[in-house]
């Protein structure tokens, strides 16, 4: 019995041993044998800059561009013949995730430009996160555009090829970021579900769910195929985008510390 693949695209964040209270980290052994059930199914590894809706390929991202992404995911990606997409945060590379809400003793590197340099050798693409991991559609215009613009060039520069694809922050965007991130140059936009209400712009969306420490394997399956669990994927993914934007949970709380 097979049934019909309904998303294609998948995001990860850390690939790691380190514990950490939250869920966006999947263990290496975890993604291994996700990746390798991936292949026993029949699916082949795109970037997304060459994807072909034609060819049973899924979309293997990776947001914010960590250090454990070079040393526990692109062994295994090596192992099953496959390439992934990067997403950095150009003011980060090499340095800490201070963007993020965690304390300073539970911050991770993320990776530098020699590590994305060697994942781009092999064949992975590296995407624009921005270069700050702000959420862009709280920004004025000229600062949005610094944010597109900058970081595809710094990219660019470093490694000496293209940017086409950026993934907002927090999955933050609406139909006037997209405007921005076509006037940028950027041809493709990775998003999260839900997709109900895409406005029409030039360029493609990249639908993609996010893998967390608590998939099992009928969860993880569940991120592909058409079945009863979607909506609930999708549900989760809208709350676990919403939890990490932790920083937007600190100014709201931040006016009323004063306050009282
Ligand atoms: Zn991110």
């Amino acid at each position: 019995m097979s049934f019909p693949v309904y998303n294609r695209g998948l995001v990860y964040h850390k690939v790691s041993e380190q514990f950490e209270w939250g869920v966006t980290t999947t263990t290496p052994q975890q993604f291994r044998t996700q990746m390798l059930e991936l292949r026993r199914l029949g699916f082949s590894f795109s970037r997304i800059k060459d994807y072909d809706p034609s060819l049973n390929q899924i979309l293997i991202t990776f947001d914010d561009g960590y250090s454990c992404i070079n040393e526990y995911a692109a062994p295994v990606l090596d192992e099953v013949g496959g390439l992934a997409t990067v997403f950095a945060i150009t003011d980060y590379v090499g340095k800490k995730n201070s963007w993020d809400y965690f304390p300073e003793s539970k911050q991770v590197s993320h990776m530098n430009w020699s590590e994305l340099r060697s994942l781009h050798e092999k064949g992975w693409e590296i995407g624009s996160h921005g270069k700050t991991h702000r959420r862009l559609i709280a920004m004025d215009h000229k600062k949005i555009k610094d944010e597109l613009v900058s970081s595809k060039k710094h990219i660019e520069d470093q490694l000496g090829s293209e940017v086409t694809t950026f993934c907002p922050p927090f999955n933050a965007w609406n139909s006037d970021l997209l405007i921005q991130i076509e006037e940028a140059g950027y041809t493709k936009v990775a998003i999260s579900y839900p997709l109900n209400g895409l406005p029409k712009w030039g360029g493609s969306f990249i639908p993609r769910l996010g893998v967390y420490l608590h998939d099992s394997k009928p969860l993880f399956l569940a991120k592909l195929f058409a079945n009863p669990l979607a909506p609930l994927e999708i549900l989760q993914q809208q709350l676990i985008n919403i939890a990490g934007d932790g920083k937007i949970l600190e100014n709201w709380l931040k006016p009323l510390k004063t306050s009282s």
